[in-house]
């Protein structure tokens, strides 16, 4: 099961606020600063009717936007039964962070919509979200060069097709219409590469952490990352491609898949597109074979492994269940998954993690990707690739020529090939991670009160948010009014 019982003496809000005071105290932030960029700019909450099967039904949802130094400001939309306003407004405060520390030039904004989406058809799903949509636009939460959704727990690129045509309907004439929502289906303004993206950043991070031998040997995970055996709670969009990549491109055996009715576990390896399937099928992952079926999800949790990925909910690891935990390295797909006071724990305990505002930074970068591509009205790759291609060929053309030998034909095609726009987003996309863990690598070294990356990774995110207010001279760096 995941946890969604336990609750730990702070909100998720605080969670994150106490977080990111450890970075604010270990640099020395001024406190002045510091409250500026902590607090949530706004946040509104709407009722909205919408007449579900002959009855009008009112449903509520909520908007924030935690920073707009930057705008649009950016984050995913989220419908689960359980939403709550501190939920939200914490979620909001990590889109900030990550955004800064991606150096993803976007403020952090997030949203929730109070639905169990299970309950109702594919077509009053779509009558609900377009009518939450017009109230988005209304207010201009949903809008190109303001505040931009994209898809989250609950929703896919089909609810933000939606969403962009409730906008599209008010503004017919907004020439980068197509811009006010990514993670849209291909189709509608959509780029390649987004709806992997989140996992395949999580991919890229753990390939940069696994670059380090100085870091590696902290976790004692010395061998490569081929082998390693992998926990992953959740099997959603972003567990499984996480999973999927991992297994297929870096050999790495996942054990174990946690979901909402128990878990699976089988140490030669699970193939995660046939549990993929089943959950498709049955709902669960109970009775999939070839594995051992626990309906307790909480134990494989804790069960021994190389690397946990969390990638499900919020607050899965918490002061109860920290001491328990045997991986000897966290990976945080999801938002928020380790508490405050779990941090603390497995921090004290040495084990390594890596923070959330990095890990899954990936699906705000391809959203930036998909976005600037809107405003272009152009697909990435379209003016060059046939010309990097003609250029290929004339190169080997001019070697063979020179050598008097010929490539071989697999060679010759990896040399003249142009790239595709999927090849420019996981490019673009393993840059922008590999770059965030230079930059939390470089707090550490230079730091002697920072060991931890999600401090480091704050860290660095703080900075540069403080930065863009001392540059509008909306803070200084004295703490003077
Ligand atoms: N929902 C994702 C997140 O939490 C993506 C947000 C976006 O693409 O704007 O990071």
């Amino acid at each position: 099961m995941l946890n969604e019982g336990f609750r730990e003496s702070m909100s998720f809000r605080e969670c994150v606020d106490r977080m990111v005071d450890r970075a604010i105290v270990a640099t020395g932030l001024d406190p002045s600063t510091a409250k500026i960029i902590q607090a949530c700019n706004v946040v509104s909450q709407i009722k909205f009717p919408a007449c579900v099967r002959g009855t009008v039904e009112i449903f509520t949802g909520w908007w924030a936007i935690h920073s707009s130094h930057r705008l649009p400001a950016k984050g995913g939309l989220r419908f689960a039964p359980m939403v709550n306003q501190d939920e939200i407004e914490a979620l909001a405060a990590l889109m900030s962070y990550k955004c800064a520390l991606a150096d993803v030039p976007f403020g952090g904004a997030k949203g929730g919509l109070l639905i169990n989406p299970a309950k109702y058809t594919e077509e009053e799903l779509r009558m609900i979200t377009h009518a939450f949509g017009t109230e988005l636009a209304r207010k201009e939460y949903l809008n190109p060069s303001l505040s931009v959704p994209a898809p989250d727990m609950g929703t896919s690129s089909r609810e933000m097709a939606w969403l962009a045509d409730a906008y599209k309907s008010i503004f017919p004439e907004d020439i980068n219409q197509n811009a006010c929502v990514t993670g849209k289906p291909l189709n509608h303004g959509g780029i390649t590469g987004r709806v992997e993206g989140t996992g395949k950043g999580v991919q890229f991070a753990i390939r940069e952490f696994f670059r380090h031998p100085e870091e590696l040997e902290a976790t004692g995970l010395i061998d490569g990352l081929a082998g390693q055996r992998i926990v992953v709670q959740g099997l959603g969009n972003v567990g499984f491609h996480t999973a999927k990549f991992l297994t297929e491109e870096d050999g790495v055996i996942v054990i174990g898949v946690i979901e909402q009715d128990g878990a699976v576990v089988n140490p030669d390896g699970l193939n995660i597109h046939n549990l993929r399937q089943h959950l498709a099928e049955t709902g669960g992952v109970k009775g999939f074979a070839g594995s051992d079926y626990s309906e307790n999800g909480a134990e494989v949790l804790e069960m021994e492994c190389d690397i946990l990925i969390p990638a499900a909910l919020e607050s899965q690891i918490h002061a109860n269940n920290a001491m328990a935990i045997k991986a000897k390295l966290i990976v945080e797909a999801a938002n928020g998954p380790v508490t405050y006071e779990a941090d603390e724990i497995l921090r004290h305990r040495g084990v390594t993690i890596l923070p959330d505002i990095y890990v899954n930074a990936g699906g705000v970068t391809v959203s930036y990707f998909e976005w600037t591509r809107n405003l272009s009205h152009m697909r990435f790759g379209r003016l060059q690739r046939r010309f990097d291609e003609l250029r290929g060929h004339t190169y080997l053309h001019a070697l063979e020529q020179l050598t008097d030998k010929t490539t071989p034909d697999k060679l010759r095609d990896e040399i003249v090939r142009g790239a595709s726009e999927l090849d420019l987003v996981r490019s673009g996309l393993d840059d922008t991670l590999r770059t965030a863990f230079q930059d939390m690598r470089d707090v550490i070294k230079h730091n002697e009160n920072i060991h931890d990356f999600r401090t480091a990774a704050y860290t660095v995110a703080v900075a540069k948010i403080a930065q863009s207010y001392y540059d509008l001279g909306l803070a200084n760096p004295g703490g003077k009014p």
